[in-house]
């Protein structure tokens, strides 16, 4: 049909429209369609945090930058290139957390929670914010779901139990064949002179490594080794590995962080190449992966140092934890079919004809709530067909109708949508009668 020019203008208005108003680049909405796949994840997030007695915590989504630049560190990416900061109208320098653990410990700091039994277990689920270039799986906006045990003693059993639990959730979302991916970073000691022995590796090496791994080479060597660069890449081959530097203590560490995940029967590779890329890891660090997938799901390892690099006290502040990103998961329980939480189903429809009958059926609907059977409707609707219609878009066992007389002879009408039968039951009993025949 040929539009009329005030058609062509009103087109030309909401095109317009759609173009200014379009979420920014790398943010992505979570549309009604997609909730079932999230209302899982956090109802099995919520599940094994509990069945493992970790307890839920909320931190602000922006905290101080200093707690990321001192903590994550100056030379990573995350903190080099990727914060979206702001200065407040009072001067503070604030950061959309593009990470949780910092501002983990600076709540634990803050709030004394050492004076609580230790260790503390924490998990928290929420959004995440890096400046990246958003590609497939990476977006600005994301969210993280972590598990953190944080105090107590410095034992093997706990980074068994972080990797335990990040691979346990993810089985629980029935993802194929997860896979850990192990290394440890050693310790202050034993990873100074690893250190050295890579700058000599890369220093002696005549192929060309990109400009950011030049600069690297000087301040951070270890991130080298996560460089994606295709140069970089073939540069690390041949590599020492931090394994064979690991001083007896760590080595005797990682030794029964192993021992530990053989008895759980967990699948691991070790990989002498993962280092996770932030400054405040220690001994265990991990990723997790699924089957075919480049993309990890989870990461996380530990992180002894960082209490000391926000101004702890005590010198050690022995913790582990790991994030896996919801996005992530979410994309590969699509992949492989994993379907979302199904909403539950109304087996009731309410039909109204008229103003009396429209005006009566709100009440009706929370004498339904009171009792807890949920009763859809198409209260703007009016024709007995239409709202037929919707009932039996809807799928429901039974359409309550209440018309005109009805109303006027305090009754109401229960239609069974499989046969058609319909009965009149007093408007009084009707919720009873419901509930009787939803038995
Ligand atoms: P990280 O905090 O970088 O160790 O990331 C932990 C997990 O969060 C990763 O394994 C990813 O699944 C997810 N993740 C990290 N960055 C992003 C991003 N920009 N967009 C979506 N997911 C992300």
């Amino acid at each position: 049909m040929p539009k009329s020019s005030k058609q062509k203008k009103s087109i030309k208005t909401e095109k317009k429209v759609k173009m200014l108003f379009q979420g920014s680049k790398g943010m992505h909405d979570i549309l009604p369609s997609e909730q079932p796949w999230w209302d899982k994840l956090r109802k099995v997030s919520q599940e094994v945090a509990n069945f493992y007695n970790f307890s839920r915590i909320d931190t602000p989504i922006l905290e101080p930058v200093e707690i990321f630049e001192r903590g994550t560190g100056m030379t990573t990416d995350i903190v080099e290139k990727e914060m979206f900061t702001l200065r407040t109208k009072g001067g503070d320098r604030l950061a959309l957390r593009p990470e949780n653990t910092p501002g983990i410990v600076r709540a634990y700091l803050e709030h004394g929670l050492s004076h609580l039994p230790q260790p503390l277990k924490l998990y928290y689920f929420g959004p995440f914010f890096r400046y990246q270039q958003p590609q497939f799986g990476r977006y600005r906006q994301f969210n993280q779901i972590g598990f953190e045990i944080l105090g107590g003693e410095d034992d093997p059993i706990y980074d068994a139990q972080i990797i335990l639990i990040s691979f346990r959730l993810i089985e629980e979302l029935k993802i194929k064949n997860p896979v850990v991916q192990l290394n440890s970073l050693g310790c202050k000691n034993c990873r100074s002179i690893y250190r050295r022995k890579l700058q000599d590796y890369y220093r002696k090496l005549p192929a060309k490594i990109c400009k950011d791994c030049r600069r690297r080479l000087l301040v951070n060597p270890l991130r080298l080794l996560d460089c994606k660069n295709e140069n970089c890449e073939k540069a690390k081959a041949g590599a020492p590995t931090m394994l064979d530097y690991l001083c007896p203590a760590c080595r005797n560490y990682f030794r029964e962080v192993l021992e530990y995940l053989d008895e759980l029967n967990l699948p691991y590779n070790l990989n002498s190449y993962l280092v996770r890329g932030l400054d405040y890891y220690n001994r265990t660090v991990f990723e997790i992966f699924s089957e075919g997938q480049s993309i990890a799901l989870a990461g996380g390892g530990r992180y002894d140092y960082l209490g000391e690099m926000l101004g702890a006290r005590k010198s050690s502040l022995s913790a582990i934890g790991c994030a896996l990103g919801a996005e992530a998961i979410i994309e590969v329980m699509k992949a492989q079919g994993i379907p979302g939480l199904a909403k539950t189903k109304a087996k009731i429809f309410l039909i109204q004809i008229g103003k009396p009958a429209k005006k009566r059926s709100v009440s009706l609907i929370e004498k339904f709530y009171r009792v807890g059977i949920k009763v859809v409707e198409a209260l703007g609707k009016e024709s007995l067909k239409s709202q037929l219609k919707i009932a039996d878009k809807e799928g429901v066992e039974m359409a309550l109708i209440l018309g005109q007389r009805e109303v006027f002879e305090e009754s109401i009408i229960i239609r069974d949508m499989k046969s058609g039968a319909q009965e009149t039951v007093p408007l009084s009993k009707v919720v009873e009668e419901v509930k009787r025949r939803l038995r």
